[in-house]
């Protein structure tokens, strides 16, 4: 059957949920993101030069951004994936970063790239990069498809990034507010949760 949710386009990515209404604004579009991943790509092809690469996503919130990511990137890759957790709440980002899983495969002396949704305060990517150093890698470098320079807590950067954005709570394209949200095919800003009487229950 069809369904009556046509989520193909941008402006469609906003339906109503069951159980809240909320406050989107779109932030940056599918064809901004398009544009701006091709542009990621041909620097990092540039860089590597046709060297292997190993291409590491920081779960969840990269899924999406890798996936089309490494399908412009026309270098010998593997694919991997890390997962770590800097937050004890939905929204609050704290200095106690944890390592659920790295990767199985062997990084010593590889070129690894990492994948990021977001760097917010840095303190997952600063993790990160310094977990796969101490493993060994010949190279450690950092893609971020979203920056949050006003809110880092840490010296680290990322050596390709997508968007610099300002502080606002951010969803779609792989960020999620409660696991909700990452299909998306954009990028909103989620201002805040109200019920179906309006009544703004969390606000952001
Ligand atoms: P950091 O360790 O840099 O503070 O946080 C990185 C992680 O925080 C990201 O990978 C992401 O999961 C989460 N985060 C930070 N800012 C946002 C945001 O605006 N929206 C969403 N959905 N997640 C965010
Ligand atoms: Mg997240």
């Amino acid at each position: 059957p069809r369904s009556t949710l046509d989520r193909s386009s941008a402006a469609s990515d906003v339906y109503k949920r069951q159980d809240y209404v909320y406050n989107l604004n779109l932030t940056i579009s599918e064809s901004q993101i398009r544009k701006c991943v091709e542009r990621l790509a041909r620097l990092i092809q540039a860089d590597y030069k046709g060297e292997p690469l190993l291409v590491v996503g920081a779960l969840n919130g990269s899924f999406v951004f890798l996936a089309d990511l490494i399908r412009h990137l026309h270098l010998p890759i593997q694919v991997d994936f890390i997962k770590v957790s800097s937050y004890d709440a939905a929204l609050k980002s704290s200095g106690d970063v944890r390592l659920h899983h790295g990767v199985r495969t062997p990084v010593a002396q590889k070129n690894i790239l990492v994948v990021e949704d977001i760097v917010d305060t840095g303190f997952t990517a600063d993790f990160i990069r310094k977990y796969f150093e101490n493993e060994g890698a010949a190279s450690v470098r950092i893609c971020t498809l979203l920056d949050k320079p006003s809110r880092r807590l840490t010296s680290v950067t990322a050596e390709y990034v997508g968007f610099e954005v300002p502080d606002q709570f951010l969803v779609g394209y792989g960020l999620d507010y409660n696991q909700q949200y990452r299909e998306l095919r954009a990028i909103y800003s989620l201002e805040g949760v109200v019920d179906s009487g309006g009544r703004v229950t969390e606000e952001i």
